[in-house]
């Protein structure tokens, strides 16, 4: 076989989580716009009509509403594949929600700058603990009258219990919001906005004079927080030697990893401010499928216990969490892929019912158009064509080494004593 197509350590699979109103799907459009561009280095022809933009941007509105989509964000020189899973908006504690959080590795909780966390926010952010679902948060509408970023860090602490800790400093606010520093590199970007009003941020010389005390009281929290995940770092610190951005970036990426703390972005995502940063945040500090435990379910036969590593070596193991119909390919099965590599042609063994499954066609369902895939391997996310016997919560698996991963409860028969 050839080699995977992707490589996991390089990938992420994502929920963008929020209260309805909050701006999930604004940012999730600038995210896929903003990795569209990227991705497309030397195809995008400089000052493009904005009307081709805008007929790419509703091409995308259909698969924003697909279950999974990916994209790609190339920071530092190399390209990492991010999976947005769609999260269901309802926040009753339903198998579909409980589902969706245990497909995905991490998530971005989206607030409101003025209204901070709201009670629906509430609920969804306790049912991402109880999956253990590292996050980080983006305060969106930060344009907004009365936005206030640290005021809305204060009510993630107040009303969530989280550790939120400020990675950024806004700079200007409101209608002038203009730039933001990033705290972990001491680092103060100008968004720079292009003829269609996309903002692009570029680094300024120094931090400016006005914004020096905050930048450096919020980097004495930032570094509080990461050196309490790291004793090397807390001894430098200590004993004021030098660390790198490196060093202090892993402290803070073992701390939300370990879904004990939680930083905090700052953007409007629709007046296209903060959206890349918020990228480049998620390839930094978020889980890729090799950071995330094993996953267990049970042998279907004897009921023991059984764990399944992210590996591409492993039995193949996967979970089916959503199924849609396409307008142009029909039925898609949905499947978080946790192990292992199987080919498209090949089977594979639904092992909540015994049944088999043909891997006819294999898609990924990238931003912009359906790739056929070769295979469906560890990490992925991908739509299956064609299944005939599979729903959602069912475990797909090689032949031979079946798991459930998802407990199936029965509903209590009914007992007629009559
Ligand atoms: P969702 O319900 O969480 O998906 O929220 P939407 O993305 O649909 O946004 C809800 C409303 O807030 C829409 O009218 C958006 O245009 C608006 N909105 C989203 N992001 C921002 C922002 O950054 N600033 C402002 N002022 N409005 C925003």
């Amino acid at each position: 076989m050839a080699k995977p197509k992707y490589k996991l350590s390089d990938t992420r699979n994502i929920g963008i989580m929020a209260h309805i109103d909050a701006g999930k799907t604004t940012t999730t459009e600038r995210i896929l716009y903003y990795t569209g561009k990227t991705h497309k280095i030397g195809e995008v022809h400089e000052g493009a009509a904005t009307m081709d933009w805008m007929v790419q941007e509703q091409e995308r509105g259909v698969t924003i509403t697909s279950a999974a989509t990916t994209c790609f964000w190339n920071k530092d020189g190399k390209d990492y594949r991010i999976q947005i899973i769609d999260t269901p908006g309802h926040v009753d504690f339903t198998a579909e929600v409980e589902r969706c959080l245990r497909v995905l590795d991490g998530a971005v909780a989206v607030f409101d700058a003025v209204a901070g966390v709201q009670p629906q926010s509430e609920t969804v952010w306790r049912q991402a603990s109880t999956f253990n679902v590292p996050r980080i948060a983006f305060i969106n509408k930060y344009d907004r009258v009365g936005a206030d970023f640290f005021n809305a860090i204060e009510t993630m602490k107040d009303r969530l219990d989280a550790n939120a800790v400020a990675a950024q400093v806004p700079m200007g606010a409101e209608d002038n919001f203009w730039g933001v520093i990033d705290l972990v590199t001491m680092t103060a970007w100008d968004f720079k906005a292009d003829a269609k009003g996309m903002t692009y941020p570029e680094p300024m010389d120094e931090i400016p004079a006005e914004f020096a005390d905050i930048a450096a009281t919020k980097r004495e929290e930032l570094l509080d927080a990461a050196a309490s995940f790291d004793d090397e770092l807390m001894e430098k610190i200590l004993m004021e030697e030098d660390f790198t951005v490196e060093e202090l970036k892993a402290a803070l990426r073992k701390g939300v990893l370990a879904n004990e703390l939680n930083l905090v972005f700052v953007g409007s995502a629709y007046k296209n401010k903060g959206v890349q940063e918020l990228l480049d945040a998620v390839v930094d500090y978020l889980p890729s499928p090799i950071d995330v435990e094993a996953v267990t379910g049970t042998d279907p036969d004897t009921g023991e216990e059984i764990e399944r590593h992210p590996s591409f070596d492993e039995p193949f193991s996967g979970l089916v969490f959503k199924i849609m119909t396409d307008p142009f390919v029909g039925k898609l099965t949905y499947v978080r892929v946790y192990s292992g590599r199987a080919e498209s042609g090949s089977y594979v063994v639904n092992a909540s019912n015994g049944q088999r499954e043909r891997l006819g066609r294999i898609l990924e369902m990238n931003a912009a158009e359906r790739i056929d895939r070769d295979d469906a391997c560890a990490g992925d996310i991908v739509a299956c064509v064609g299944f005939k016997n599979s729903t959602t919560g069912d475990t797909l698996c090689s032949e031979g080494k079946e798991i459930v991963l998802e407990k199936i409860e029965f509903a209590k028969p009914v007992i007629d004593v009559a």
